[in-house]
């Protein structure tokens, strides 16, 4: 946990699991001080960063993704993930762990999908990743097929600047 200057404990306010002055592989972790509203942020490996984190917190990403459902569905998603989180004791509910929820499963990669995502810059690496998995998990799919890369490469052209086919 962090303290602040002024002596106080310093609260979690926000998760981002890909901050854009990252790597794709650290997490921001926000904090904030009730008392003099001083906000930092610290850029840490994920179980670093859980380890700053004091209560259940939804990533911008996870967040974002919960609010793009129907007004009549969110509220039921985020109890769903929320009890899923909690029986998991896990404290960030992530892209990741919203598609586990949602199906009961993580989403997986399809051998010759894991092979290519390879070839990608390892600084677009991690986003395309993400794209890819919250693609599928916004169509129900357990699964990340080549066939969903070329269609998500057709979307956001120059991710995928090297394949091997
Ligand atoms: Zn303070």
């Amino acid at each position: 946990m962090l303290i602040c200057g002024c002596g106080r404990w310093m609260h979690t306010e926000g998760l981002d699991e890909s901050p854009e002055a990252g790597d794709g592989r650290a997490w921001l972790v926000r904090s904030e001080c009730l008392a003099c509203r001083v906000l930092v942020g610290l850029e840490a490996a994920p179980d670093e960063a859980l380890s700053l984190i004091d209560r259940l917190m939804w990533s911008d990403d996870a967040r974002h993704l919960l609010e793009r459902m129907p007004p009549y569905v969110a509220p039921l998603v985020r109890d769903e993930v929320e009890a899923y989180a909690r029986a998991k004791g896990q404290r960030a509910v992530t892209t990741v762990l919203l598609g586990q929820a949602r199906q009961g499963g993580a989403v997986v990669w399809a051998l010759e999908a894991e092979r290519r995502l390879d070839n990608v810059p390892a600084p677009v690496r991690a986003m395309a990743r993400m794209e890819l998995e919250r693609t599928a998990i916004e169509r129900g799919e357990a699964e990340v097929t080549v066939a969903l890369m070329e269609e998500v490469k057709a979307r956001y052209f120059g991710i995928f600047v090297k394949s091997d086919g």
